[in-house]
């Protein structure tokens, strides 16, 4: 059994002030795996007391310094790259080959920030007058469950090229992933304070952090629900809150696509990373002249998915990450079979041969209309609602009616077609024939989905606060 019992704060690992003990568990054996000693709000205090008083000489260190701090984390993490892995796999359950994305991904951030700091000026003019974006002071970065490495560090890449000084608030739920990527953090020597890490609720660190006055930005990914809370004590204090909220993103695929390839990639944008992906195409709008081939395609693909042990390199989908999420995808298959949608594949209950472990068969509905509850909330997990459209008119109109904008995709052969599509819809960005990431590419919501964006250019520009200097 292992134990996390330190903070990672001014530079070194601390005991905990708070004495809450959670235990963490394998979501594939359901066994427990760690305890947890739960920080409390004086913990966050002194994460952030140490965080401000790095924060001047951090400020003021050069665009060189902070590029060769952001290459000695990329190396840092780089190396943990197999532990991180593991861990994700054994603590999340995420299947062997999104693991080791997910610890690619991480160190990779670093990269992509230090290649959008080298090209940045810090200094423009302006009218008569010379701005100089200046590092908007302590940033809090709170963290979810579903990505809690690749989160940790695209955030921090870029509060780091900013100059600014960070308090981490992982997931509770992630303590494992958080205390591998912390202690590959600190591998890479960044001065006391800069980097801190604490580890709690979200009420009681996370509402320390949105509350506190030394607090002068939020980075927050999660639910809508809970970036509604924290926008709301933020503005308080006025801080700079950006937002990376939940989704129901849709998939188009126009009838001029390749239907063989564009229905598993559908498939895949709906069930990445176990369905729990803030971004994944959950509502998928096809032709409805060709919904029986759409069926069939989704029958057979779904049929060859292996759902299980995530260790498996064959695995697709391995189990939901706890049991309280286990029981709300659950209840939201109950919920679409009785609000009469038609179930292709899937259903309630576990997969067959699995009696351990908290497994869900990957769901698909037709015959979903926008208003059931299924198209509308988001489900986190493996379910996906196929509806149709008469033309594309109505299938822009039908992606649009929701109140979320995270993501989109569409598949088409005709390319100008397609980006004419994704012009017209009403999410934060747009796939067109392919589910690759761009990491230098801005990223973030529409309406609920929340507000500002992360990485590349616009990701630097979120933790820099603008000042003109006017003088004739
Ligand atoms: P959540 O909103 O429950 O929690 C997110 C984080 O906020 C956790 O660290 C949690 O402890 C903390 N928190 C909880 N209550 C808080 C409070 N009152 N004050 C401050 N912090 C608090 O989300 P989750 O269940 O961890 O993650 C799943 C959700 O996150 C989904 O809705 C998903 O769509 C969304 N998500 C969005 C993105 C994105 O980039 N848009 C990425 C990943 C996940």
């Amino acid at each position: 059994m292992r134990r996390i019992e330190q903070l990672y704060i001014d530079g070194g690992f601390v005991k905990p002030h708070g004495t809450e003990v959670a235990e963490l568990i394998n979501p594939t054996t359901e066994a427990v795996i760690a305890t947890l000693i739960l920080a409390d709000a004086e913990d966050t205090r002194r994460a952030i007391a140490a965080a401000k008083a790095a924060l001047p000489s951090f400020a003021k260190s050069t665009k060189e310094e902070r590029i060769a701090m952001l290459k000695r984390l990329n190396e840092a993490v780089l190396a943990r790259t197999d532990k991180l892995r593991d861990i994700t796999v054994e603590e999340y359950g995420g299947p062997l080959s999104r693991a080791t994305w997910i610890a690619q991904y991480s160190s990779q951030a670093f990269l992509d920030a230090a290649q959008t700091l080298e090209s940045y000026d810090f200094v423009r003019r302006m009218g008569r007058s010379s701005v100089v974006m200046e590092p908007v002071g302590v940033s809090a970065l709170i963290i979810p469950w579903n990505s809690v490495a690749g989160t940790i560090c695209s955030k921090l890449s870029m509060a780091i090229a900013a100059g600014c000084t960070v308090v981490i608030k992982p997931s509770e739920l992630g303590a494992l992933q958080a205390q591998v990527v912390t202690e590959a953090l600190h591998d890479a020597g960044l001065p006391p304070g800069v980097l801190n890490v604490v580890n709690g609720r979200g009420d009681v660190v996370g509402g320390e952090l949105a509350a506190n006055p030394d607090v002068a930005r939020i980075s927050f990914t999660g639910s809508t629900a809970i970036g509604k809370v924290i926008l709301h004590t933020a503005t308080e204090t006025m801080k700079r809150v950006s937002l990376s909220l939940s989704g129901k993103s849709p998939t188009i695929i126009l009838d001029d696509a390749n239907f063989a390839e564009a229905v598993p990639m559908a498939l895949n944008a709906a069930f990445m990373n176990n369905g729990q992906a803030c971004i994944a195409g959950t509502r998928l709008f096809v032709p409805e002249k060709r919904l029986p081939e759409v069926i069939e395609l989704v029958e057979k693909a779904v049929g060859k998915m292996k759902v299980g042990d995530p260790h498996d390199k064959e695995t697709i989908i391995g189990p939901m990450a706890n049991s309280r999420h286990l029981a709300r995808v659950q209840r939201y298959i109950s919920i679409g079979l009785k609000e009469g949608a038609t179930l292709v594949t899937g259903g309630e209950g576990r997969p067959e041969g699995l009696d351990r472990g908290y497994f869900v068969k990957p769901t698909v509905f037709a015959n979903v209309r926008n208003e059931m509850t299924i198209a509308k909330e988001e489900i986190f997990g493996p379910v996906l609602s196929i509806l149709t459209y008469r033309d594309e008119e109505q299938a822009v109109r039908l992606a649009n009616a929701s109140d979320y904008g995270l993501h989109a995709y569409v598949f088409s052969s005709n390319v100008p077609r397609a980006n004419a599509v994704a012009a017209r819809l009403e999410a934060g960005r747009v796939m067109v024939n392919t589910l690759q990431n761009d990491a230098l590419a801005p990223f973030g919501g529409y309406k609920q989905s929340g507000f500002g964006r992360e990485f590349g250019l616009l990701g630097l520009e979120s933790f820099l606060e603008p000042k003109a200097i006017i003088g004739d």
